[in-house]
């Protein structure tokens, strides 16, 4: 396990004298909060560990992470598939790999009915996600919820005169293995807007920065908090600020936060720690999500994307 030091900084401490550092206690510490009603405007941050159980390949996982997994594109290395530079010399690696990570094929997670649950209860202030998978809205949260952090595939737009695409046009050109082309100023390539590296983030992400002033408790979900500047985002709320960290990458909690002992860590996947969570909460988390993944199909924005 290595050691990450993510949530803090300062003096070591190990698990057993944070005390709540326990699955069952921590999960209980934030069931409260919310049932208390001191948690009404909860901030979740989303990283790609929330989609695994859809299918969907995160990056980092050595072995059946997407890093681990391009070798037949031929990289320089694996991160120039979402280089900008890379994409504008070269296109095609990143258009085989959206074949094959087009949202449509994939649906929701428990994980992300939980987290359109918590907007339900009127406890969800933001979901910031990393994904560009746009699960988050197929779930049924709103638009004006979700700010997807490195964008996503809801929008396509040309590199040259920012003309934005058709979204049907888009995937059935992408899906007829044609390089996109830009119907208006028939020169530009139509590039998803996925933050490539090299581009800097959707203004909604910076537009919402005041959320985590407001936050009062912070959800952390199936990241290993290694891309900035979304890592950044944890040290954005107050410093007596509750926060609970779910991945299963292990997580060395180092530190203390003075007399403040806010932070609880849940080693396991996602949707495990959500359902215990939930159970805590007494919501019925695995009923919600049955009856909007069968009820999928009238999910307007789920049709845009067949
Ligand atoms: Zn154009």
């Amino acid at each position: 396990m290595s050691k990450q030091n993510l949530f803090s900084s300062g003096k070591s401490h190990t698990h057993e004298d944070i005390g709540y550092n326990k699955k069952e206690s921590g999960l209980k510490t934030i069931a409260e909060l919310i049932k208390s009603g001191k948690a009404k405007n909860i901030v979740f941050m989303a990283g790609a560990g929330i989609s695994t159980a859809a299918g969907i390949p995160d990056f980092r996982s050595p072995g059946t992470g997407l890093y681990d997994n391009l070798s037949k594109y031929n990289l320089p290395r694996p991160e120039s598939i979402f280089e900008i530079q890379y994409f504008k010399k070269n296109p095609e690696p990143f258009f085989e790999l959206a074949r094959e990570l087009y949202p449509s094929k994939f649906l929701p997670t428990l994980t992300h009915y939980f987290i359109r649950l918590l907007h339900e209860k009127k406890v969800l202030l933001r979901c910031f996600t990393q994904n560009i998978d746009t699960l988050e809205q197929i779930a049924g949260l709103p638009e004006e919820v979700v700010v997807e952090a490195h964008g996503s595939f809801s929008k396509s737009k040309c590199l040259k005169c920012n003309k934005i695409a058709d979204p049907k046009w888009m995937k059935e050109t992408i899906f007829s293995g044609v390089i996109p082309k830009c119907v208006g100023c028939n020169k530009g390539i139509v590039k998803p807007c996925i933050t490539f590296f090299g581009e800097s983030l959707p203004e909604k992400f910076f537009l919402h920065m005041p959320d985590f002033n407001k936050c009062d408790l912070l959800i952390v979900a199936g990241t290993s908090l290694q891309v900035q500047p979304f890592a950044l985002l944890i040290d954005y709320v107050s410093s007596d600020t509750p926060r609970l960290l779910i991945n299963r990458m292990g997580f060395d909690f180092d530190g203390s936060f003075s007399s403040v002992r806010r932070d609880i860590f849940y080693g396991g996947s996602c949707d495990d720690g959500v359902l215990e969570l939930a159970e805590l909460l007494g919501w019925k988390v695995i009923e919600f999500y049955y009856y909007y993944i069968s009820n999928l199909h009238f999910n307007d924005y789920y049709l845009l994307c067949l």
